[in-house]
């Protein structure tokens, strides 16, 4: 048993509490008092500052942490370019990685993300194989490495094993595609089937499934991934939907209908699945998903990386989709500037400001992104609830005067300024200093200098 007094708590709602007791036993919260004014137990730990629960990156790519800052050259030879091009460069850092330099960078983007306030990961995994698309003694090796490295880096991980078979609509895979695929969507469920075995009796491991795209699963094996999900304790589902218009156009083209729809016709949607993106959407997307109780997920700082644009963010909230957060290709780690991106860019597009309010943000970074990853329990600081606690300095140069309530963490703090990490009950990452890879930024240049050379 142990104890944390929070100097102040957002517990949900758009105010703090003061002096928040959390009590913690195997792991979980046991007891919240607030205003708190007895004597203190024994060995309590005091949290300065605004304590908010764990921060949930719903979408992840750990790898392709490895491209920033290298990609915004303007002009011939450089990066600029579009989507497609940039999906070049990443294809290259995929062609070198290895288990043994997957495991050295995953760690340190994990640890990023642990001193970021992240505690909840879910990895869109697709890089399964070695070169040419040969599998690995143990095909699962990708994987494990990077199972290995969100627990040295003392995260939760949720793993989306992903179904990657074509290179785009009734194309084969090409050049290093080779290594994301498994043949056939029943090659894909017995690998999977495998990896969630493995990890049955781990609490700090997730196994849950993905579709890529409408342009990586053909229509007839979309139902296979959503039948494992199912069959897997109710595994999340997670799919890369709309992101860029010529996906929609091909899969109009193709299926006579957008994303969405097929994704809906495949028996995928529903509340155990995530949208990825959901960027390009019609009325009708937006209403399918919605009454589906399908989440989508938004990935700010990659989309404006990207060019994607923005998503109807106002219109799939009134149809009462849940939304939730991910860094994706990690051009930034900072939830907070994931969620503030969603009301900045809705303000940008409709001239008006005000869509979003701060603990409707903050509960999307949390609670909303918890339950995506297949942990409707957590994100929240509640009896029951994982006790995974992140503080915030308030007396930063970002967040000095600016308050305690929610708006302080979504409208002006950054990850910088998070202090105070602890997962489970148990420390990560103590004085802005990460318990278990004390030289982050080292790590982090060793395993991206590892992957370009
Ligand atoms: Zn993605």
């Amino acid at each position: 048993v142990s104890a944390y007094l929070c100097e102040h708590a957002w517990l949900g709602g758009s105010t703090a509490h003061d002096d928040v007791l959390v009590e913690v036993d195997g792991g979980r919260i046991a007891a919240v008092t607030t205003d708190f004014a007895g004597s203190a137990p024994r060995g309590v730990v005091r949290l300065t500052g605004l304590t908010v629960p764990g921060l949930a990156n719903v979408h992840s790519h750990a790898f392709h942490r490895a491209l920033r800052g290298r990609t915004h050259a303007v002009g011939r030879g450089g990066g600029g370019g579009s989507f497609w091009t940039w999906r070049e460069q990443m294809y290259g850092v995929a062609e070198r990685l290895d288990p043994s330099s997957y495991l050295t960078l995953a760690t340190a983007v994990y640890a990023e993300m642990a001193l970021a306030g992240v505690t909840a990961v879910g990895e869109f995994h697709y890089l399964h194989h070695g070169p040419g698309g040969k599998p690995y003694d143990d095909p699962n090796s990708m994987a494990h490495a990077l199972v290995e490295a969100a627990r040295t880096a003392g995260v939760r991980l949720t793993l989306l094993d992903t179904c990657y078979l074509t290179g785009g609509v009734g194309q084969p895979l090409g050049g290093v595609q080779a290594r994301f695929g498994d043949g056939t969507a029943q090659a894909w469920a017995e690998r999977a089937s495998a990896l969630h075995a493995t990890y049955a009796s781990d609490p700090r491991v997730v196994v849950g499934a993905a579709v890529h795209s409408v342009r990586a699963v053909p229509a007839a094996a979309i139902p296979v991934v959503g039948a494992w999900a199912r069959e897997h304790e109710a595994a999340p589902l997670h799919a890369h939907v709309s992101e860029q218009p010529a996906e929609n156009e091909a899969c109009l083209a193709a299926y006579n209908r957008t994303p969405t729809q097929l994704l809906a016709d495949c028996g995928a949607l529903g509340p155990g699945t995530t949208a990825v993106h959901a960027t390009h959407l019609t009325a009708a997307d937006v209403t399918l998903l919605g009454e589906t109780q399908t989440g989508v997920c938004f990935c700010p700082t990659t989309e404006r990386d990207l060019a994607d644009g923005t998503g109807p963010v106002r219109p799939l909230l009134a149809a009462g989709t849940p939304l939730s957060l991910g860094s994706d290709s990690h051009a930034v780690i900072d939830m907070f500037e994931e969620a503030r991106a969603v009301e900045l860019d809705e303000r940008l597009v409709s001239l008006r400001r005000g869509h979003l309010d701060a603990a409707s943000l903050l509960t999307a970074a949390t609670a909303n992104g918890w339950a995506a990853l297949g942990r409707p329990s957590g994100g929240a600081i509640r009896p029951g609830a994982p006790a995974d606690l992140v503080s915030l300095r308030l007396d930063s140069p970002r967040t000095a005067g600016t308050g305690v309530g929610p708006e302080v963490a979504v409208f002006a703090a950054t990850a910088a300024d998070v202090h105070h990490v602890v997962v489970g009950g148990e420390p990560v990452v103590s004085g802005g200093v990460h318990v278990h890879v004390p030289d982050v930024g080292k790590a982090l240049a060793d395993g991206v200098a590892a992957v370009l050379r």
